[in-house]
């Protein structure tokens, strides 16, 4: 810690710079009175470190906490710290072009606002969205109606929604660890996530774009407004691209380049990313643009001025995701597994002097586990790991092992005196495991969390470890479910519909029922057939024959309504109904509330 480069301000600088004005206060309700942002809540962060805090993410959580409009080149503007996101506007010929409009309808429209009261109530000409993540692109409808050109990277639907499909309810409920939305904002609570402060609560909404960039050179001109696209896909997100504005000198490096390091898996989950395409990438993104801009701005965190900040920046944060990259692979093939590597790994000593490669959101530590995982997948090799005891079965037998909980409590007071915590929390997570009535192994392994969390430099292991804490003590506190906005659902492809149906079919319930059911979208002219057998549901879109125990004729939105359990009431049928219900009787629901911390 002692070696933080805190002489270091330019990032200060670079945060301030541009400043116009602040939303006061900075809270932003929804139509109902309910507070979904609330950036006032952090002004905490502006004293000191405290010793609940470590400096280097405190310092991080002072920069991502600064709020307001600001001016990053003549005509090119930012709205930050209004959402997990930042706006960015630029001026047109008529209007105003919008990029990423915050994931919240309400957030997207109080930034809008923000920047009319400065600039003149300019009418939004275009939008665009850098990928498909909905911190980028959720807002949009509190910027405008449609009717607008939206551009989008190729692929932007498809991945829009489908990241989280699948895994969806598993991704929500690791989220409420990830950033930690029940916990306090205050120097012992949450102070951030590392990517900014949090994510807002309000209303998603997705429309769907209406020029798709598909290759990298290029151009497009909305409102008098000159674009050029690089096409980055399967970087931080399968769809993305970065693009100049040749005529402001100014270089939107959506979020392939930020201040941090970011995630090659997320905690919350999700697939691995790519850290050689990520590298390449922002090596062409140098070579493409760096002679012809004079800013280079992100959708998160604060831009970087000068072609050698620039290119230093770029550089640095390129090198950072190969080191990553090679580095893992070269310790793998010499046999260390994904923990090992994890300690082995030193970044280099000019990327540990530069803040923006610190591990604030993603971390050395787990994105060199995840390059493993890519290559690799999570076995290690070793058979004593092929066939292990899940976690609570392994708990029982270690706790009887150790001479019981009282005994484990113990051994793990001698190690949080010597101060392995890491060992002291696995001890006792196998304490609690084993029997979850133990509270002096909960209390204590609270505690033990807590300490860790109030270590850490990344912000997202800091939530979890005082989410797990919090969830200790006070219980489980379930995901919101209410995540899935018409527009989301409405931008699902059929497949995905039937795939989303089909991962809901609890397997032991149906191993005896058979039946096909036909879907007739009357809108698309499509048939798809679903057959039910062995627990597993298939689908075929259109089938040779007509076969189908039942054929149900309906449009996408009232499939979709039938996804979000409102049944078929209108919908014209042909055949066995009877099908259709006995398909709904094996349907299972998620669970938002599933344990973590406890057994
Ligand atoms: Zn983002």
């Amino acid at each position: 810690m002692a070696d933080l480069p805190f002489h270091d301000k330019d990032d200060f600088e670079d945060a301030d710079r541009g400043f116009i004005a602040k939303l006061s206060p900075a809270v932003i309700q929804a139509a109902d009175g309910r507070v979904i942002w609330d950036n006032d809540s952090y002004d905490f962060l502006q004293g000191e470190c405290p010793p609940t805090a470590h400096p280097s993410l405190w310092r991080q959580g002072q920069l991502c906490a600064r709020q307001g409009l600001y001016e990053v080149a003549e005509g090119v503007y930012q709205v930050r710290g209004l959402d997990l996101s930042n706006m960015t506007l630029v001026e047109g010929e008529r209007g105003v072009l919008v990029i990423d409009p915050l994931i919240s309808t309400e957030c997207a429209a109080a930034a809008l606002r923000l920047y009319r009261e400065h600039r003149g109530d300019r009418p939004v000409t275009g939008v665009v969205y850098t990928h498909s993540h909905a911190d980028h692109f959720g807002g949009v409808r509190g910027v405008t109606g449609g009717g607008v050109p939206i551009l989008a990277p190729e692929g932007f639907m498809e991945h829009a929604v489908s990241e989280n499909v699948y895994a969806g309810p598993a991704m929500a409920r690791r989220a409420v660890y990830m950033y930690g939305p029940a916990l306090p904002r205050s120097p012992e609570g949450q102070i951030g996530c590392g990517l900014g402060m949090t994510t807002s609560t309000g209303t998603v909404s997705l429309i769907p774009p209406t020029t798709e960039v598909t290759r990298t050179g290029q151009e497009e001109t909305v409102d008098g407004i000159r674009m050029v696209f690089q096409l980055t896909p399967g970087t931080e997100a399968p769809a993305e691209m970065n693009f100049l504005f040749p005529d402001r000198r100014a270089l939107c490096l959506a979020e392939n380049a930020t201040h941090n390091q970011h995630n090659i898996l997320t905690l919350r989950g999700a697939m691995v990313r790519d850290a050689r395409a990520w590298a390449r990438y922002l090596n062409e993104a140098v070579t493409l643009f760096a002679d012809r801009a004079d800013v280079a701005f992100a959708s998160h965190h604060w831009p970087t001025w000068g072609r050698g900040g620039i290119v230093r920046f770029l550089e640095q944060q390129r090198d950072m995701y190969a080191y990553l990259h090679d580095q893992t692979l070269r310790l793998l093939n010499k046999g260390l597994t994904g923990p090992e590597i994890a300690e082995a790994m030193h970044m280099p000593p000019e990327l540990e002097q530069a803040w923006h490669t610190h591990g604030y959101y993603g971390s050395v530590s787990h994105n060199v586990k995840a390059v493993y995982q890519r290559y690799l997948g999570w076995f290690d090799g070793n058979p004593a790991h092929l066939w292990e005891h899940p976690p609570r079965e392994s708990a029982v037998r270690y706790v009887d092992c150790l001479g019981g909980g009282s005994a484990v409590v113990t051994f793990a007071r001698r190690y949080i005196e010597e101060n392995d915590l890491r060992f002291a929390a696995q001890l006792l997570n196998h304490a609690v495991f084993a029997d979850e009535g133990n509270k002096e192994a909960r209390d204590l392994l609270a505690e033990v969390y807590t300490r860790l969390g109030h270590g850490a430099e990344n912000a997202v292991w800091r939530n979890f470890y005082l989410m797990g804490a919090l969830e200790l003590s006070d219980g489980i506190v379930p995901a919101t479910t209410d995540v899935t906005s018409l527009d989301l659902l409405a931008a699902l492809s059929v497949e995905q519909i039937f795939d989303s149906l089909a991962i809901r079919v609890d397997g032991p319930r149906a191993w005896h029922e058979r039946l096909s059911i036909d879907w007739y979208l009357t809108d698309l002219g499509e048939r798809y057939r679903t057959t039910l057998s062995n627990g597993a549901l298939i689908q075929q879109r259109q089938p040779a024959d007509e076969n189908a125990d039942l054929t149900l004729r309906l449009t996408k939105d009232q499939l979709v309504g039938l996804l979000a359990g409102k049944g078929v009431g209108s919908v014209e049928r042909e055949g066995d109904t009877g099908a259709l219900q006995r398909l709904v009787a094996v349907l299972d629901r998620p669970a938002p509330d599933f344990a973590i911390v406890t057994a």
